[in-house]
């Protein structure tokens, strides 16, 4: 794929470090292997070309800013493990799947369009955060809160990094 060349021993280990920190963070990975990791393959091979691992079922812009919120795990992961049991790509799966009594079907996209994506960003009101002692970070990949003066380097959940977090409060 457009000379990218990820060897079977790193998606090996990389499917081995996201299986053990998703059991830890009480996630799943998809229970066929083989599959996972064709898709850590993708992802693998999305790191080398862009500088990060954007998720290997979408399209992705190829500047980060515009694809962080595509950046494994993505911010939709959640909502879609909760609607269907699964991520849109099916890498991360729910109890029920990774047990059997649940097959996957199809997942609708739910990443907004590019121009809604720009649009609208709450932001929380100056009379809000001058309360506070301290800002309240939001990691938009599992919604961890922290109050601290910055984000921390990666989120103690899910393990996104910094630049996934938002100012919250
Ligand atoms: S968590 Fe999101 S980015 Fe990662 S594989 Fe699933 S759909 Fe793609």
């Amino acid at each position: 794929m457009n000379g990218v060349e990820v060897d079977s021993d790193e998606v090996q280990t990389i499917y081995e470090r996201l299986n053990r920190e998703a059991e830890e963070a009480g996630y799943h990975l998809n229970p066929d292997v083989e599959f996972a990791k064709d898709l850590i393959r993708g992802l693998l091979t999305n790191e080398k070309r862009y500088g990060y691992g954007a998720c290997p079922c979408r399209l992705a812009a190829g500047v980060k800013e515009e694809d962080l919120d595509i950046i494994c795990p993505c911010d939709y992961r959640d909502a879609d493990l909760d609607e269907h049991s699964a991520c849109y790509c099916a890498l991360y799966v729910t109890e029920v799947v990774l047990k059997g009594e649940k097959r996957i079907g199809s997942i609708p996209e739910r990443r907004p369009p590019l121009e809604e994506r720009k649009r609208a960003k709450p932001k929380p009101s100056a009379a809000t955060i001058s309360s506070l002692p301290l800002p309240v970070w939001r990691c938009k990949v599992c919604g961890y809160l922290c109050a601290r003066e910055g984000p921390p380097e990666v989120c103690p959940i899910c393990r996104a990094k910094k630049d996934r977090f938002e100012r919250f409060i």
